[in-house]
């Protein structure tokens, strides 16, 4: 009887072996070399965004930065509201916040975790083998998989190793291209460093203008918070996604201009005069401290070398328009992303010699793959994991549909 190995038992490899294990009878082995379903914990923070409320397909392949067309065809038969029915099916009762996120009503990645688990043990075909593979070798019709434990034959293998779990490296050896890895969604480091004494101070719904080489490459919006070494926030996470090919560096680093006001220029300034006026005996640091945090406010001063005192009547024009510059054009400098930090990898197993209708290899017939080992990355908002679900999916019923 054909057998089947899944490596890696995230929630990429879990999904693909409930469809199959649902579709046949055949026994699936599935490898993991930690616990499996842990990396779920502490997604969403612990209270895991399993998926994002677009309902539309074709608007939800738009939040994946690298994998945009790749998906039009997966998510055409599993997309968000298949992923709801099928959570609801398991026991887990989803709500979708004002941002459209989706989580467990129960917010706890635990409680996804044990609904799967409890799924798992249900399929009796299922057999988990806690061991690393650390080999696949194509033998005539059949796969050797070397572990750190054994070796096994297998008719069918599916890879669902995550962003930097070695299977990209397993898939390499098998003869597949593998796109440069790069961490993304992830903190960014600035190249100033006078706005450290800021570290935890949020602003929200920026609007961020991205440039590289002197080009404007993005325009983005978003909260943004400052960190002791840059910046993080869900803007920052959408910069770092779509920057993560662009090799900025200290000596050529992203310009990322800032309106933290939300307004242009003049109507800025024009209410922040109103304001001036209404209240002249104010210091004119306090005027803003409603709009924007007062310690940032207190450092756009002292950047623009404006005495914060200044009663605000006697804030000159000059002054005023420099203070209103710099609040609606905050220019910062990113060199760097913070390494290690990163929530997903941006590249993976070259899509082009994927099929995208069965998620089968087209250079290796009966080895299939799904999740983050694929060249498929999203934003924050749940888009990872419904990538994680989707592909699952489409890999275990065709691969129970090809035995
Ligand atoms: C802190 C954090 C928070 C996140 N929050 C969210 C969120 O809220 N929403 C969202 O959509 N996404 C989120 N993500 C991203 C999401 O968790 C990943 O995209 C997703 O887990 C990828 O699933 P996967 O199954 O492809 O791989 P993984 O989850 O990485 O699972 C791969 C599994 O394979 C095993 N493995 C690897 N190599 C081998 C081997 N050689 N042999 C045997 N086993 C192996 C690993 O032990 C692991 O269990 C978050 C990520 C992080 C880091």
């Amino acid at each position: 009887m054909t057998e089947i190995a899944i490596i890696g038992g995230g929630p990429a490899g879990v999904m693909c072996a409930l469809n199959a294990a649902q579709n046949i009878d055949n026994k699936i082995f599935l490898f993991d070399n930690g616990i499996i379903l842990n990396t779920l914990l502490p997604t969403g923070g612990g209270r895991c965004n399993l998926a994002y409320a677009e309902y539309d397909f074709k608007e939800l392949v738009k939040f994946y930065p690298r994998g945009e067309k790749f998906l039009y065809s997966i998510f055409s038969r599993f997309s968000t509201p298949d992923t709801i029915n099928f959570f609801e099916k398991i026991g887990i009762k989803i709500y979708t916040q004002n941002d459209n996120r989706i989580f467990p009503v129960s917010n706890s990645s635990k409680d996804v975790k044990n609904a799967l688990t409890k799924q798992i043990e249900k399929h009796k075909n299922i057999k988990k083998v806690f061991e690393e593979v650390i080999d696949i070798q194509k033998q005539n019709n059949q796969f050797l998989l070397k572990t750190n434990k054994k070796t096994y034959l297998f008719d069918k293998v599916v890879i669902a190793t995550g962003g930097r779990g070695g299977g990209q490296k397993l898939a390499q050896k098998l003869g597949h291209k593998i796109t440069e890895l790069k961490p993304a969604l992830c903190s960014l480091i600035t190249c100033e460093k006078e706005y450290a004494c800021l570290t935890g101070i949020s602003i929200k719904d920026v609007e961020a203008s991205v440039f590289f080489k002197n080009k404007k490459f993005k325009e983005l919006k978003g909260d943004f918070l400052f960190t002791h070494k840059g910046i993080s926030g869900p803007v920052v996470y959408k910069i770092s996604s779509y920057c993560a090919y662009l090799n900025f560096n200290e000596k050529e680093p992203l310009k990322i201009v800032f309106n933290l006001a939300g307004k242009d220029f003049e109507n800025f300034d024009c209410e922040f005069s109103k304001l001036l006026k209404k209240h002249p005996q104010k210091a004119s640091v306090n005027i803003l401290s409603g709009m924007l945090p007062s310690n940032l406010v207190l450092k756009i001063f002292e950047a623009e070398n404006v005495d914060p005192k200044t009663r605000a009547g006697q804030l000159t024009k000059k002054d005023r328009e420099k203070i209103s510059k710099k609040i609606t054009n905050f220019i910062l400098h990113a060199k760097n992303v913070s390494k290690g930090e990163e929530i997903v990898t941006a590249g993976g197993v070259d899509l082009k010699e994927i099929n995208p209708k069965t998620l089968e290899s087209k250079i290796v017939s009966g080895l299939y793959f799904c999740g983050e080992v694929l060249d498929i990355d999203g934003l924050t908002g749940g888009f990872n994991l419904q990538n994680c679900w989707s592909t699952g999916f489409v890999a275990g019923t065709q691969l129970a549909q090809n035995i």
